[in-house]
């Protein structure tokens, strides 16, 4: 008889996360997580749920009253903030530069919304001449979808231009901030975004589970004044918000020991401070292009519109995309992603974010993949992509210059 393998125990590896999320997470972290549970209506819990938002608020620089997480991926996020401001019939224009674009114009028009999709190229960012184009050519227009940092092309779109422009056509504006939140300047009311969301497991350093919002008030009054019901029970913000202002009526149990992980990973971001943080991102980012520039390999984002986060590479022609992937998995426990949707094959998605985003996993990445590359016949200059990646992080020291 053979004994089930579910009897062993489990002992996941040791493994570098510098793929488009989840990123590693810090022992403090995971620490959190083994803290007694106690139950979602104590007043000891309600302490945590208070400082968790305090600490939210902080990184989207907002002072808006719902801002939260939600109990669930950054997906979720983006149904919650659809289903709460869009009503059937609605119409919204979407820009889509990407996979994530293209997503949040599948869930908006899940949500009975007439869709107008606004198409860019992969690896550029949102156009606001032509975004200003369809928002004369279909207004009048409910609201506007933008991924802020589009993690299937690497591309950053500048927002508080778009911002300005939807709300000069009275629209609401809607951010996806999922892979820019706590890796790049987010400032919703500077910016003065109306519904912002991002999840745990990119530029958070928590593992996947929770997905934070935040709505502003003009998001706040259209829910409030929407005659439909909200279409998603789970996330329906009205009830949401009784759990998380002071009535604190249950409403669903949420993640306790997710929010303990989020509530420390927040508190570590308040250690180094968020434009630290920031800038820690800039800095290993640019000593990751230099190294990829140094082998020879391009990068997919335009230039100037670079996320730090995460950095798409260009395959070199003729190197196989899962050979690679796989040896960096199997003999350097690295874990870096494919391209997503169009570049499927022909880009390596690499993440640099929250507790990855360390030199010491520039220089192992550069490494391991100065050693594989030559092995499927694509000759480097052994140490070329070191030491570009080393002269990037010292001039940075020096000036704070990017490549
Ligand atoms: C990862 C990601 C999502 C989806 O988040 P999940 O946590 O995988 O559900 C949405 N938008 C962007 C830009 C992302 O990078």
């Amino acid at each position: 008889m053979t004994i089930p393998t579910y009897l062993d125990e489990f002992n996941p590896p040791q493994r570098i996360l510098m793929g488009p999320g989840p990123s590693s997470v810090n022992p403090r972290v995971l620490q959190a997580m083994t803290l007694p549970v106690l139950g979602h209506l104590d007043p000891q819990f309600f302490q945590v749920m208070d400082e968790v938002c305090e600490m939210l608020r902080e990184v989207y620089h907002t002072e808006n009253y719902m801002t939260v997480p939600l109990s669930s991926t950054g997906t979720g996020a983006m149904e919650a903030a659809c289903a709460n401001v869009l009503e059937r019939g609605d119409r919204v224009i979407i820009c889509r530069n990407g996979f994530f674009g293209d997503r949040l114009g599948d869930i908006a028009e899940r949500c009975g919304a007439e869709v107008i999709i606004l198409d860019f190229e992969w690896g550029a960012p949102v156009d606001l001449q032509e975004l200003s184009d369809a928002l004369d050519r279909h207004g009048p227009v409910k609201a506007v979808g933008v991924v802020h940092a589009e993690t299937s092309t690497g591309v950053l779109t500048p927002m508080p231009e778009v911002v300005d422009l939807v709300h000069r056509h009275n629209a609401l504006i809607i951010v996806d901030a999922v892979t820019s939140l706590g890796g790049h300047d987010v400032r919703m009311d500077d910016w003065d975004i109306d519904v912002c969301y991002g999840a745990t497991q990119k530029c958070l350093g928590a593992p996947p589970g929770l997905a934070p919002i935040s709505f502003g008030p003009r998001a706040m009054e259209v829910i409030n004044t929407r005659p439909s019901k909200v279409q998603s029970f789970y996330f329906n913000l009205k009830d949401l918000e009784s759990y998380w202002n002071q009535t604190r009526a249950y409403h669903h149990t949420t993640p306790i020991s997710m929010t303990y992980a989020l509530r420390e990973s927040l508190r570590m971001m308040m250690e180094e401070g968020i434009d630290n943080r920031i800038r820690r991102h800039a800095r290993v980012a640019g000593a990751l292009r230099s190294g990829l520039e140094a082998l020879g390999i391009g990068l997919m984002a335009a230039e100037g519109y670079r996320l730090n986060p995460l950095t798409t590479a260009l395959i070199p022609e003729g190197i196989e995309d899962g050979a690679v992937r796989s040896r960096l998995l199997n003999d350097f426990n690295i874990e870096i992603g494919g391209g997503l949707g169009q570049v499927r094959g022909k880009a390596w998605r690499i993440g640099l974010m929250g507790e990855s985003a360390r030199e010491t996993n520039v220089f192992a990445f550069l490494s391991a993949l100065e050693q594989i590359l030559p092995d499927l016949g694509y000759e480097v200059a052994t140490g070329a992509s070191l030491s570009a990646a080393q002269r990037a992080l010292v001039d940075y020291d020096d000036g704070g210059v990017l490549p």
